[in-house]
């Protein structure tokens, strides 16, 4: 029976790793958890040290120079994946850069990045 169970979760592993959609993951954050850190982030954007950052006015991920009202709060890694709402998880990013990052993490658009630039040389 332990075995029968033990097969059954390695298999699952291989099939998650066999994936022909990476990107896609499992849900582990509860909704409460994910307000919490939503009304953290919400105080932060109130705070002089989000005020300083975004009155630099350049995108964490593409390095352009935005005026204010381009410029978005953003979690490196998505609250919806389990990041916090913390200095070091939080960057400015202009609305192209944070619409087009949605609920992935730095490494997963790099990984993406990557396999188009692989792609694109065929
Ligand atoms: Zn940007």
């Amino acid at each position: 029976m332990r075995l029968a169970l033990l097969t059954l979760l390695t298999s699952g592993v291989k099939d998650l790793r066999m994936s022909s959609q990476p990107y896609e993951y499992i849900e582990t954050v509860s909704p409460e958890e994910v307000r919490r850190e939503r009304n953290k982030a919400r105080e932060m954007r109130a705070s002089s040290w989000w005020k300083q950052q975004i009155g630099k006015g350049i995108c964490y991920f593409c390095e352009q120079r935005f005026s204010r009202d381009l410029l978005t709060m953003d979690h490196l890694i998505p609250l919806s994946r389990g990041g916090r709402s913390t200095k070091k998880n939080i960057v400015v990013a202009c609305k192209q850069c944070n619409s087009h990052k949605k609920n992935l993490t730095v490494a997963e658009i790099r990984m993406r990045q990557l396999a188009e630039n692989e792609q694109s040389q065929d």
